[in-house]
């Protein structure tokens, strides 16, 4: 059983870290050929993102190869696959809940942070990157790699899910981890700009973060940011 668990937790930081080479790399790619130069000079700062982001994938794989293994063997959690399991409209209404939830432990940890004793041992290692780039998408310290690596884990045993619906939220999570830290706004000015645009988080809206540090903290919506008073608008240089 132990090797099985083991097994399970190494396949799982595999897929995590290539998961993470393949979009942090396809969009770095993109970056260099809509924005020729744009981050030539951070070679060594990019090494580094690779280096830290990797080591987080080793520590999301552990408790995501847990619960995959329990999910597989011994029928944890509450994914289903039956398409009739629950009704079609819970369908999105569980992806909003996932994201919803993730973006609410990610704001309030995320801010407790920012506090200037733990910023230096746990949040610092990604500020380090100015400006940071696709590949400091999981470029966190480990302590900090923990804190975001039991959310998912834990949300399948209270929230069901559609095995479909959750690889939905997994894709999401990759690709704005990645493309909110490039430095540049891959959507249309006119969504983003948009009263639906004012709800969402993209680029220009987590770049500002990068820039002023103390506002902007969320990961997905601005809501938490709004309802608190810490959402400053979008960067102008995104
Ligand atoms: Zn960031
Ligand atoms: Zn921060």
């Amino acid at each position: 059983m132990l090797a099985a668990i083991l097994l399970s937790t190494l396949a799982m930081t595999l897929i995590v870290a290539l998961r993470y080479l393949a979009t942090s790399g396809f969009f770095a790619w993109l970056t260099a050929r809509r924005r020729p130069g744009y981050h030539a000079r951070l070679g060594p700062q990019m090494r580094r993102e690779i280096g830290w982001s990797l080591a987080s994938a080793a520590i999301y794989g552990i408790p995501a190869g847990i619960v995959g293994w329990g999910w597989q063997e011994r029928g944890w959690t509450r994914i289903y696959s039956g398409w009739q399991d629950f009704p079609l409209w819970y369908l999105p209404l569980s992806v909003l809940l996932y994201l919803f939830a993730h973006d609410t432990w990610f704001y309030w940890s995320h801010r407790w942070m920012h506090r200037p004793k733990l910023f230096r041992s746990m949040h610092a290692v990604h500020h380090a990157s100015r400006p940071p780039t696709a590949w400091a998408a999981m470029s966190f310290h480990p302590y900090e790699a923990l804190t975001g690596a039991f959310v998912i884990p834990l949300l399948v045993f209270l929230i069901p899910i559609h095995a479909a619906m959750l690889g939905l939220v997994l894709a999401v999570m990759t690709v704005m981890g990645v493309t909110n830290h490039m430095g540049w706004e891959m959507f249309p000015r006119r969504l983003v700009h948009s009263r639906l645009g004012g709800w969402l988080i993209t680029a220009s809206h987590h770049q500002r973060h990068h820039e002023e540090y103390r506002c902007n903290y969320g990961l997905y919506f601005r809501f938490w940011d709004w309802v608190c008073g810490t959402d400053k608008g979008l960067s102008s240089a995104v």
